[in-house]
């Protein structure tokens, strides 16, 4: 047992060992990624922020106001506030706080429409000077959808809610530009 402490303490066999395992990361391709100019790809399932959605054709909003995901929320942290009745229902204000929400889930899980009112985005990126500017009201979940079906990079938004199909074939088209008149 000593001969053979002796004999690597000889070869310095610690720093060999040590070494061999900075040649064998020098070869291998980097895990860091230089943010933000290259970004993480997150998985198809991956649930980031929260998006209201839209009817893809007539671009009105999906949701009913029926509360089911302020219900279903373990942390309380949707409030909706409705108008209207019956199903003329629908939800007048909508916040999510994002300084409470874990990312569960199950708000989109108690969602009863088709396609899903609410849903997880691959979005995943915010900040704020207040805790308020991580609530998100009404308008910003909307746009948190429309960022995520209009995005055109190689992230697999629409694999995940068929969305991007849905856009290609139902999106009213944009009405032609008219020359400006003389
Ligand atoms: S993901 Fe979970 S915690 Fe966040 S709003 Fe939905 S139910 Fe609440
Ligand atoms: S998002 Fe879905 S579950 Fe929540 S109020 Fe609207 S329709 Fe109901």
């Amino acid at each position: 047992m000593e001969f053979t402490r002796g004999i690597q303490k000889f070869f310095l066999w610690d720093i060999v060992k040590g070494m061999s395992a900075t040649l064998r990361h020098m070869f291998k391709k980097p895990v860091t990624l230089q943010y933000p100019t290259e970004r993480w790809e997150p998985p198809d399932r991956f649930r980031g922020f929260l998006g209201l959605t839209r009817d893809f054709k007539t671009g009105e909003e999906l949701c009913i106001g029926c509360l089911n995901c302020e219900k279903a929320c373990p942390v309380d942290c949707i409030t909706i506030v409705t108008a209207g009745k019956g199903r003329e229902m629908y939800a007048k204000e909508f916040y999510i706080d994002y300084m409470r929400c874990m990312y569960c889930g199950l708000c989109t899980e108690a969602c009863p429409t088709t396609p899903l009112s609410i849903v997880h985005t691959h979005q995943y990126e915010t900040t704020g000077y207040f805790r308020d500017d991580l609530v998100y009201e009404k308008e910003r979940l909307y746009d948190v959808w429309e960022k995520e079906v209009n995005y055109t990079g190689p992230r697999p938004w629409g694999k995940l809610f068929g969305l991007r199909n849905q856009e290609a074939d139902m999106r009213p088209e944009a009405p032609a530009e008219t020359a400006p008149a003389e």
